[in-house]
């Protein structure tokens, strides 16, 4: 199967259990931001950049799994943020997925995830001195996935044995943030070495046995080639999934752009007409890859269909409140509570009008984002669009093609093509500068 027959039955009792009961709205996947600070200033990043000025403020524990129950979606998606930086991050993940039964998916840029992988390994080893772990160790170290000195403080064993770390779960999945090979995904998140780290812990992890997937996000200049390549060379390692999705012009973002990197948004984000042309492929690459997400959703990325925008279905949660209408804007505000938020939400007035192509709303125009259209696809109440689904999730999982292992993956600094990036941009305003290598 093409996705675990547990994840796809609970996804699948939960939407048609809330149909028969003749619900028109509720949520499929909660997004929860618990903080909005992050290690990284990734060009194109709504969230820190809108969210400056609470950028030290975190929701408490109580709040998270508050939201959780509320909303009663089957599956968290934690972000942010970096949520790795989130102080009780074991305890909000553990709690979600052993109390509350929930599927969590925690969004990363991956720096600190191997940190917290030697978490769990020092009390796993300490749990269970005579299990497996020893042989995971030396594999790992003989990969290069451990050095000494981690061995060591894995050896030391936890500080305290009953603290909830980051165990592997069936249920569990690593959604690594990665938009392309190491020259352009350290580009984009303006910091050398990240594609490089996001790579060893993602290897660390499935040797491990967590479940991995990667998210990412499609710019103008976005080679889909590039992703092709990327696909094929995480599949070497067994990543277990997908999410590709196209760019969506925050304002904030766009502000940022123009005053710290002298970039113009129109070079950098993509119009519904751009985002068609580079999906086109989709619904072929859905049957090579293992792409999360319907069939449907793939077929209006590649401008075979259209949908109306169900961006209730996604709801996000930050410090500020339920945000509305959608993960991307709070052009109707923060809402006390998801219920609030569905009745004072006028949704007629957000969306893009599938009959005539109008927009509603002007900033929904160029918007195909997965937050507004996915959910579309898997709640769509068409016997054909049902069919669709089920024979997508239960189709076999596609085998990597064995091209990933001459993918030149390492293109960016490994290979002495560095870049100016982070705060020496800063430093120079080295706009063009950037411009010219991210062309190069
Ligand atoms: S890692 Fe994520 S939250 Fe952090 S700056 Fe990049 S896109 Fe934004
Ligand atoms: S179309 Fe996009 S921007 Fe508009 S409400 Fe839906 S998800 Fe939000």
């Amino acid at each position: 199967m093409r996705f675990p027959l547990a994840l796809t039955s609970k996804i699948a009792k939960y939407i048609i259990g809330n149909k028969i009961r003749g619900k028109k709205k509720f949520a499929t996947v909660l997004q929860l931001e618990p903080l909005h600070t992050c290690n990284l200033t990734c060009t194109g990043c709504g969230r820190i950049r809108e969210y400056s000025t609470s950028l030290k403020d975190v929701m408490s524990l109580e709040d998270c799994l508050g939201s959780a129950i509320e909303c009663k979606a089957p599956m968290v998606s934690i972000c942010g943020g970096e949520p790795l930086i989130y102080p009780q991050i074991e305890a909000l993940s553990t709690t979600l997925l052993e109390k509350h039964e929930r599927i969590v998916y925690l969004c990363t840029n991956a720096m600190f995830m191997r940190r917290k992988m030697r978490g769990y390994m020092a009390r796993e080893l300490a749990l269970h001195p005579g299990g497996g772990m020893e042989g995971k160790i030396n594999r790992l170290q003989a990969d290069g996935l451990l050095t000494e000195k981690d061995v060591a403080e894995i050896r030391k064993g936890p500080k305290d044995i009953n603290a909830p770390v980051m165990a592997p779960h069936p249920f569990f999945f690593w959604n690594v943030h990665l938009d392309g090979l190491e020259y352009i995904h350290d580009l984009i998140v303006e910091r050398e070495g990240v594609f490089k780290e996001a790579i060893l812990g993602m290897r660390m992890a499935k040797i491990l046995g967590y479940q991995v997937c990667t998210n990412t996000t499609v710019y103008k200049e976005t080679d889909m080639q590039e992703v092709e390549d990327m696909l094929d060379f995480l599949g070497e390692f067994g990543v277990d999934g997908h999410t590709i999705s196209p760019g969506y012009e925050y304002d904030a973002a766009k502000a940022d752009m123009v005053k710290r990197l002298n970039l113009q948004p129109d070079d950098f984000f993509l119009t519904r007409e751009g985002t068609r042309e580079k999906f086109k492929d989709m619904p072929e690459w859905s049957k090579r890859y293992s792409l999360l997400g319907t069939p449907i959703y793939h077929e209006f990325l590649a401008g075979q269909r259209e949908l109306e925008c169900s961006a209730w279905a996604i709801p996000t949660r930050n410090i500020a409140g339920w945000r509305g209408p959608c993960y991307f804007m709070a052009g109707a505000g923060h809402f006390k509570s998801y219920e609030d938020m569905l009745n004072d939400v006028d949704w007629t007035k957000f969306g893009v009008n599938p009959a005539t192509g109008e927009a509603r709303d002007p900033r929904c125009e160029n918007c195909m984002t997965q937050c507004g259209f996915e959910p579309s696809g898997a709640l769509s109440s068409r016997l054909d669009d049902s069919w669709k689904n089920l024979v997508y999730n239960f189709a076999a999982k596609p085998k990597p093609n064995g091209r990933g292992r001459e993918v030149n993956a390492y293109n960016g600094v490994t290979a002495g093509r560095g870049h100016l990036t982070g705060e020496q941009v800063k430093k120079t305003m080295a706009g063009p500068k950037i411009e010219a290598t991210a062309a190069a």
